[in-house]
């Protein structure tokens, strides 16, 4: 069964109201119930054919049923009592399918239906080193992006003429119509049709922009990186999206950043973290390391009897807060290393040590040890 009005009315698309009116009047006669003797069947096609007549003989609702197809016009067509029912879900999703799918770009809903239209809010990507995250920088970000045409100053108009208040909405932009319908009175609200919804018109249009007002050009910006930022981050830039159409306002430029690793540190929040590996001597005699940091070396004091796991805190070496003084830290983690490949004048060293402190180690060149190295070389 054919739920499309115009195939339930055996009509096309491009029909006239006169030969909506036409093919109605032939099929009310076809299917009357008293021409069909109470055929249920009958009964249920000429319902539905009334219907799809009430819709497109109203040229308003037989254009909401172009734009938004059968859905939208279904509650009506089975004869529903709740006038909801028949925009699918309130009149504000009828003004937020309309602005959604503006042709001006941005705009949206809760930015007002009338008047200049919002420019897009638009997107790029900063790349950065560690360091300029850490520190902060200046970035050039470039993008083509809808600008304000200089010609009309946005007005759309060529220079010399301004844009009039449209005659067919008087400048409101929308529309409004009462009308009754099968289902009570009903106020419909459009966005005008003439001036596309902006309430003026454009009787000589600006030839560099074609009446837009705006036109698009590589533009390039240089972005103030605030110390601290880190890999997502994202900076937002006011005004500086695209230029709304007609001198609307413009939309906002989101800079994301993308921040490249470094070969030693690892960000924590603020915290920039790290290993340290010590040989046994180190972590057990103590040591002065020069260790380098992000502002240049520090002396690093490891004492002595220094396990693996230690965490030494460098105060205030990390990552400067974004919104706030101070530093993070740079934090420290030991891990002790185990002496391989020594020699042996270094392994005798280390059996004497293992000695004195009554520690039993695998004996030379003998025993499960020696054979497992062996089958190593
Ligand atoms: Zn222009
Ligand atoms: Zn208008």
């Amino acid at each position: 069964m054919p739920t499309d009005f115009y195939e339930l009315l055996e009509i096309d698309h491009n029909a006239t109201d006169d030969d909506i009116r036409r093919a109605y009047r032939r099929l009310a006669r076809e299917l009357h119930p008293d021409a069909n003797g109470g055929d249920p069947h009958a009964e249920e096609r000429f319902k539905e054919v009334t219907a799809a007549y009430e819709t497109l003989r109203d040229p308003e609702r037989r254009r909401r049923y172009d734009m938004f197809g059968p859905e939208a016009a279904r509650g009506a067509g089975q004869g529903a009592t709740d006038p909801n029912a028949f925009f699918g879900g309130g009149l504000g999703d009828i003004f937020d399918a309309f602005f959604g799918q503006s042709p001006f770009g941005g705009g949206g809903a809760g930015r007002g239906r009338t008047g200049p239209v919002q420019g897009a809010d638009l997107e790029v990507v900063l790349e950065l080193s560690f360091e300029e995250a850490v520190f902060g920088a200046q970035g050039d970000v470039g993008l083509k992006a809808p600008v304000t045409c200089s010609t009309c100053e946005g007005s759309g108009a060529s220079p010399g003429t301004s844009p009039t208040v449209c005659p067919e909405c008087r400048g409101a932009g929308e529309v409004r119509r009462v009308r009754q319908s099968i289902l009570g009175q009903m106020v419909t609200s459009a966005p005008c049709s003439r001036c596309r919804g902006l309430g003026r018109i454009i009787a000589d249009p600006c030839r560099d922009c074609r009446g837009e007002g705006r036109r698009t050009e590589q533009r390039s910006y240089t972005v103030d990186v605030p110390a601290g930022v880190d890999h997502g981050s994202t900076l937002r830039l006011t005004g500086r999206g695209a230029a709304g159409p007609r001198g609307g306002p413009p939309g906002d430029l989101y800079v994301h950043l993308s921040v490249s690793t470094h070969p030693r540190f690892q960000r924590d929040g603020y915290d920039l973290t790290n290993v340290l590996h010590l040989p046994v001597s180190q972590a057990a005699l103590g040591a002065h390391i020069e260790f380098e940091t992000l502002d240049g070396t520090e002396d690093l004091i490891v004492p002595p009897g220094t396990q693996t796991g230690r965490v030494f805190r460098l105060r205030g070496r990390g990552v400067p807060h974004v919104n706030s003084r101070g530093r993070g830290d740079i934090v420290v983690e030991v891990v002790v290393d185990t002496p391989t490949g020594m020699t042996e004048a270094q392994e005798e060293l280390l059996r004497q040590l293992a000695a004195e402190r009554g520690e039993v180690v695998a004996p030379v060149e003998s025993g499960v040890f020696s054979r497992i190295r062996s089958a190593f070389k």
